[in-house]
C-alpha cells in the first residue's frame, strides 16, 4: 500500500473540487469514500490465517480489484440515501475511491501487484513505472527512517499532483459557476 494517510486524500480531493459545484459530496458520501480508500487492505488479515501474499485472496489480491471496486460502488448506490448522495454519486464515488486504492499501489516498488482485473484474470499488475516506496506493513514501521522516506515520496509523488489537481479543479468549476 500506499500509507493511508494518502490513500484518504483522493476523496478529499474530488469533494474540494466539487464544492461549490452543482453537485457537492455529502459529508457522509466523504466519509464513506474516504473507508472505501484504506478498506483494500484489511486483506493483511489474510497473513493472519497463512494465506500466501500470492494467493488471489491474499494481500492485494481480490480487494484490489476493479471487480472489488464495482461491488462497494453498487453498495453505495444501494445505500445512496443514507449517504445523502444520488446513487450515480455514491456508486462512482465509492467505486472510484475503492479503485484509487489499487492504482496507486501500482505505483509502488514493492511486494507483489494488484490483482486489477478480477474476477476476470488473477494475474498482479504493476504500473510500467514505480516511483512510490512501498509503505511497510505494520504500524511501528512508520517510525522509522524507513517511514520517513516512504512518506516523503508519497508527498512527492501523489499528495503535491493531487494539491496541483484539486487547485486547477477548483479553478474550472469555480470558473463554470
Ligand atoms: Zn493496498
Amino acid at each position: 500500500m500506499a500509507t493511508i494517510f494518502t490513500h484518504v486524500l483522493v476523496p478529499v480531493a474530488v469533494a474540494l473540487v466539487a464544492r461549490g459545484s452543482s453537485a457537492p459530496v455529502s459529508g457522509r458520501l466523504l466519509a464513506a469514500a474516504m473507508f472505501a480508500t484504506v478498506l483494500p487492505d484489511f486483506d493483511v488479515i489474510a497473513f493472519l490465517y497463512g494465506i500466501p501474499y500470492d494467493h488471489i485472496l491474499g494481500h492485494r489480491g481480490v480487494t484490489h480489484s476493479l471487480g472489488f471496486a464495482l461491488g462497494i460502488g453498487l453498495l453505495g448506490a444501494l445505500a445512496a440515501e443514507g449517504l445523502k448522495a444520488s446513487r450515480t454519486a455514491a456508486f462512482f464515488m465509492l467505486a472510484g475511491a475503492t479503485a484509487s486504492h489499487a492504482f496507486l499501489d501500482a505505483f509502488t516498488n514493492g511486494g507483489l501487484g494488484v490483482a486489477a482485473l478480477w474476477p476476470l484474470s488473477d494475474v498482479r499488475y504493476f504500473m510500467p513505472w514505480q516511483p512510490v516506496e512501498v509503505s511497510p506493513i505494520g504500524v511501528s514501521a512508520f517510525f522509522t527512517a524507513r517511514g520517513a522516506l516512504v512518506l516523503l515520496s508519497e508527498l512527492y509523488w501523489i499528495v503535491a499532483p493531487l494539491a496541483v489537481l484539486a487547485v486547477a479543479g477548483r479553478f474550472i468549476t469555480k470558473s463554470k459557476t
